[in-house]
Order: C-alpha cells, then sequence, then structure tokens
C-alpha cells in the first residue's frame, strides 16, 4: 500500500487531524462544538443586539482548535475574533471564514506581507507602533489598544487621543477600533472597574469631540461581560465564556454554560502484572509487589502535568482507577489491580464520561495544579481534536 502522508497528517473535514480516518494516534480530545455554539447562543441572548461580539480565540481557540471552533461561531452570527498569534489567524482563514481578526499584541511588522494577505487588524498602543506597521503595509487596519490601569500593554490614556488623531489623519491607515483590557489583577474591586469605565468615557468624548473616534469600543471579556453589563459598549470580546468558562461567582447576567471539553481519551498499550521477578515494588505511593500495571499513550509531553497527585484517577471499563505519578513524556501509569476485565488496546478516559461514571473537568484541573481555563490551556495542538 502506497502511503499518503500529506493525508495521514491532514485528514479531518476541517484540516484537523482525526483518528477515526487516520489512527496515527491512540490518544485525542473530544470537543462539543454544541456546547459551544449554546454558549455563544446564551450570551447573544443576554446582550443587547446592538453588541457586536468579537469571540477571542486565543491559544489555538482555547486548545479547542481555532478554526473549527471559529466555523462553527460564524455560522451562528458572531461578528469577528480576536487572536494572538498569527497561527491562530491562519487556521481561521483557511476554514474560509472572511469575518474580521484582530490581532492582539503579539505579531510584528516582519510578518505584514501574511497580515496584509489575510486582512488582519493589528493592534497599536503607541505612535513609533503606528509608523513601524506602515513602513511595511500598503493600507494598515488598526485597533488602537488603551491601558485603563491594567498595566500591560495599551497606550495611557493621555497618550490616546494623539494616536486617535495620528491614525485619522492617514489615508493609509483605517482605525476600526478602541479597546482595552479590564485590569484582572487581584486587587481588582467594582471600584476599579468603574474607574477604569470613566477612563475610557473620557476618551471617548474627546474622541467624538474632535471627529476620531473609531466605530467601536470594546472592553468586556468573560469576567466583564459577565458581571458588568455597563461595560458593553459597541463590542465585547469573552474567550473563557465559549468554552464553558464563567470565572466568577457574582454573574450578574444569568448565563447558563456548557464545557466545551468532552474527553480526554488515551488507550491501554501494555498491561502486565508484576511479580517478584520484578525485585521490590517501588517506594512510591500506590506501587506494591503483585499489582496489575498498565501504561497509557499519553505523558506531560501530552499537556499533563509532569506531577499528578496519588488521588488522581482515570476511568476504565466505566470504572475509576487509580494513575501511578510520576508522569513520563509520552506514558502514564494506571493501577488495574481491580480491573480485572481490561485488555490492551481499551480506551481510557482522564476526563470524560463511561457508564454510570464521570470524571469532570473540576476534578481534572485540581488535579492538575490549575483552573479550568488553565486545563484548557494545557491542551496540545498535537493531540488530535474530535468533534462530538
Ligand atoms: C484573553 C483576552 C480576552 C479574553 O479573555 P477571557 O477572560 O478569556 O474572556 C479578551 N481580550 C484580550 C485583549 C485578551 O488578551
Amino acid at each position: 500500500m502506497k502511503l499518503d502522508y500529506q493525508t495521514l497528517i491532514h485528514c479531518g473535514p476541517s484540516g484537523a487531524p482525526d483518528p477515526q480516518r487516520a489512527p496515527l494516534r491512540s490518544s485525542w480530545y473530544e470537543i462539543d462544538l454544541d456546547a459551544i455554539r449554546h454558549n455563544f447562543r446564551q450570551l447573544r441572548a443576554h446582550l443587547p443586539a446592538a453588541v457586536r461580539i468579537f469571540a477571542c480565540l486565543k491559544r489555538n481557540g482555547y486548545g479547542c482548535g481555532a478554526g473549527p471552533v471559529a466555523s462553527a461561531l460564524a455560522a451562528e452570527g458572531v461578528d469577528g475574533f480576536g487572536v494572538a498569534a498569527l497561527p491562530d489567524a491562519v487556521a481561521i482563514r483557511h476554514m474560509g471564514v472572511e469575518l474580521p481578526i484582530l490581532l492582539y499584541p503579539g505579531p510584528l511588522p516582519s510578518s505584514a506581507d501574511i497580515i496584509e494577505r489575510l486582512g488582519l487588524t493589528v493592534t497599536i498602543s503607541s505612535l513609533e507602533e503606528l509608523e513601524c506597521w506602515r513602513a511595511e503595509m500598503d493600507s494598515t487596519r488598526v485597533f488602537v489598544k488603551v491601558d485603563l490601569g491594567f498595566y500591560r500593554s495599551g497606550a495611557a490614556p493621555s497618550a490616546v487621543g494623539a494616536l486617535l488623531a495620528a491614525g485619522h489623519a492617514y489615508d493609509d491607515v483605517n482605525v476600526e477600533g478602541l479597546y482595552a483590557h479590564l485590569s484582572e489583577l487581584p486587587s481588582q474591586t467594582a471600584f476599579h472597574v468603574s474607574e477604569q469605565r470613566s477612563r475610557l468615557q473620557q476618551i471617548l468624548e474627546l474622541a467624538n469631540a474632535s471627529g476620531t473616534r473609531p466605530p467601536i469600543a470594546m472592553v468586556a471579556s468573560t469576567a466583564g461581560v459577565l458581571r458588568y453589563p455597563e461595560m458593553d459598549f459597541d463590542a465585547v470580546d469573552p474567550g473563557a465564556l465559549f468554552i464553558g468558562v464563567s470565572e466568577t461567582d457574582h454573574s450578574t447576567r444569568p448565563v447558563a454554560l456548557r464545557p466545551a471539553l468532552k474527553a480526554i481519551s488515551s488507550s491501554l498499550v501494555s498491561i502486565k502484572r508484576t511479580d517478584t521477578s520484578l525485585g521490590t515494588a517501588p517506594d512510591l505511593p500506590g506501587y506494591q509487589q503483585g499489582m496489575v500495571i498498565g501504561v497509557l499513550s499519553m505523558g506531560w509531553g501530552d499537556g499533563l502535568p509532569r506531577q499528578l497527585p496519588p488521588c488522581a484517577e482515570a476511568l476504565v471499563r466505566g470504572r475509576r482507577a487509580p494513575l501511578l505519578p510520576p508522569v513520563h513524556l509520552e506514558h502514564l501509569r494506571i493501577d488495574l489491580t481491580d480491573i480485572p476485565d481490561a485488555c490492551f488496546g481499551d480506551q481510557v478516559l482522564l476526563l470524560g464520561q463511561q457508564g454510570d461514571q464521570t470524571i469532570t473537568q473540576h476534578e481534572v484541573a485540581t488535579w492538575w495544579s490549575t483552573d479550568i481555563v488553565g486545563l484548557y490551556g494545557q491542551l496540545r495542538d498535537h493531540v488530535p481534536r474530535v468533534y462530538v
């Protein structure tokens, strides 16, 4: 048989590897696109109709695949996207999605050629940045970024007027919007939010007066859109919300979100009953002589943490079995002593539902010493995603 390597690597309908069509790997993620569509509809239903939605799909759509997620949201009527890295913009355009894409700070003018060809909008935070982009592009679409008190990128409020005026004065520059990311520093309070809001309002008033107010003012990401409806302005750019993370216990908008990650699926690639010919059992929690050890086809190179607590579990044949740290690069042990019917090749879920047992994303995030967004951030691009 002659192998078509291109087909093997890029074989899914979306250009994403699909283990059902090319089983190159025995582990994969199951992504529930319906949940992502549901989360979008929830947000849309709670927002005034005039407020546009730019879906933030950074880090490959929070690990769920920027291309397929963008395509699903485009069909639902999303207005545009925000990404921080060019490969995510390429993945969206590769799906034939032509909606606006805002590049958050990240790409540089050395990538101007691909940025122009893909019709992307860049972020500028200073006059220097504006001139560097102009030098490399025939025409430059920009969003001006403002720092309202986050102390990250963005022009200081005092510098925004000059930046808007400069962009407005150039024929080769189109200032499409003005945006900010709300401060999520641990010290943030409702008072800080209202302070940030009045800073932005002052900027917009001055811009209105000078005729340089861009059509879009956008500040609210997930926490902002759920807690502070007064921060809606012309558009919002949440990201975590679409994967089902509400991040806040203080939602003003009662959205009911569903998790996008349905399963982290792995396989038993080896099973062995240990005996005395192996010498004494390792002096580690969970190891004992005579135990049955299974080996899974996933490790810390596939996004698992290097350290797992001894209480971490996975599902085999509908039952919970203890994982056996430490985690290795592409392998992880599991204690199968109480699952005598486990077989070579069995599917093992590190997250998801098997029979009447479910391992939730909250459990996994705790075992991985992170939160839900951190868990999605650990999803690796080389692990295939199956859309269910
Ligand atoms: C990450 C990010 C977002 C989305 O934040 P969430 O908390 O995931 O909703 C929006 N805007 C900018 C500029 C960001 O960096």
